[in-house]
């Protein structure tokens, strides 16, 4: 049971998690804290969160266990505005879609009298704020945390836990590791697709719009691309060296496929598209993906 949980960002990802808590009954009480007076008061009124201020320090002042669910680059400037304030023994910990940045960011501005627990659900959709939140949304999903080997373990068990009782199943991982994985499998498909659609974009003039035929395929590929664009800026930056490492595979992969159009290699084709579907046939079966 966590007696005072204080959520920084009352977002989808934040509220969700203080949704699916409440549901299980093992927070007593939780302050959401943000910029947007309009934000919080609508996540009072949805049930998300039992108090709600905009003062940072006076959520987080009482609080047990503290939540990061704000765009990564604020990390640094929220942790130096809490941390005199903080209670000892206090459990800090996040939801930011890349680690080794958290890990930096709160090793440089909390306090050794606190913890850190640097952790990433893996779930979420396209939408923003708080009447995007659901009880649901970690059900099933994995929660990856990345224990470092000054992370508190009683902290670690703490919001290890925290993850379970959200739905969430728990897997420990290095952050490097973890940074480099997520480039591939989430942040280069968000590029693909934001610069996918731009590509289509540029092509529209005032007498001819390519976005009035597109169908399915297209909304498919592109819907991670009406994301927030301040996060996945943030996303981008902070996780900068491993993406431009994808981003490099990617064009590697595109290059292929360009020659093979070139040549009109009929067979290279055929060989790239059959290996791309067999790969995601097996990934939506073994991950219980099925659509
Ligand atoms: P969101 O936009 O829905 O919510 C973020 C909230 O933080 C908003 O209410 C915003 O007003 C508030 N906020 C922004 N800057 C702030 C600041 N400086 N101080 C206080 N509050 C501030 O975004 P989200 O989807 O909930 O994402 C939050 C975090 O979770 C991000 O770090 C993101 O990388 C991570 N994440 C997102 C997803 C996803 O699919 N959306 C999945 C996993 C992890």
């Amino acid at each position: 049971m966590i007696q005072t949980l204080a959520v920084i960002g009352v977002g989808l990802i934040g509220g969700s998690l203080a949704l699916a808590l409440k549901e299980k009954g093992v927070v007593a009480k939780i302050i959401g804290v943000g910029r947007s007076e309009t934000n919080l008061k609508l996540a009072q009124s949805l049930g998300i969160v039992d108090e709600w201020t905009t003062s940072l320090v006076d959520a987080v002042q009482d609080a047990d266990v503290v939540i990061l669910a704000v765009p990564m680059g604020a990390y640094a400037e929220i942790f130096a505005e809490i941390a005199p304030v903080l209670k000892e023994g206090a459990i800090v910990s996040d939801a930011g879609s890349t680690k080794q940045h958290a890990l930096k960011a709160a090793q440089k501005h909390l306090p050794k009298s606190v913890h850190f627990v640097a952790a990433h659900p893996l779930a979420g959709t396209e939408k923003s704020g708080a009447d995007a939140a659901f009880k649901t949304l970690y059900q099933g999903h994995l929660c990856i945390i990345t224990p470092t080997e000054e992370t508190n373990a009683q902290a670690l068990l703490v919001i290890e836990k925290m993850w379970q009782n959200a739905g969430a199943q728990i897997m420990r991982m290095a952050a490097a590791e973890h940074d480099a994985l997520l480039a591939a499998v989430s942040h280069l498909p968000h590029l693909a697709a934001f610069a996918l659609v731009n590509a289509v974009q540029e092509q529209k003039t005032d007498t001819f719009n390519p976005f009035a035929f597109a169908a399915g395929g297209f909304r498919d590929f592109t819907r991670i691309a009406s994301s927030s664009p301040i996060m996945w800026r943030d996303i981008a930056l902070a996780n900068s060296e491993a993406l431009v490492s994808q981003i490099d595979r990617f064009q590697d992969e595109l290059q292929v496929l360009k020659q093979a159009l070139i040549a009109g290699d009929a067979n290279k084709l055929e060989q790239s598209f059959s290996s791309a579907k067999t790969a995601r046939d097996a990934w939506l079966i073994s991950h219980g993906k099925g659509e």
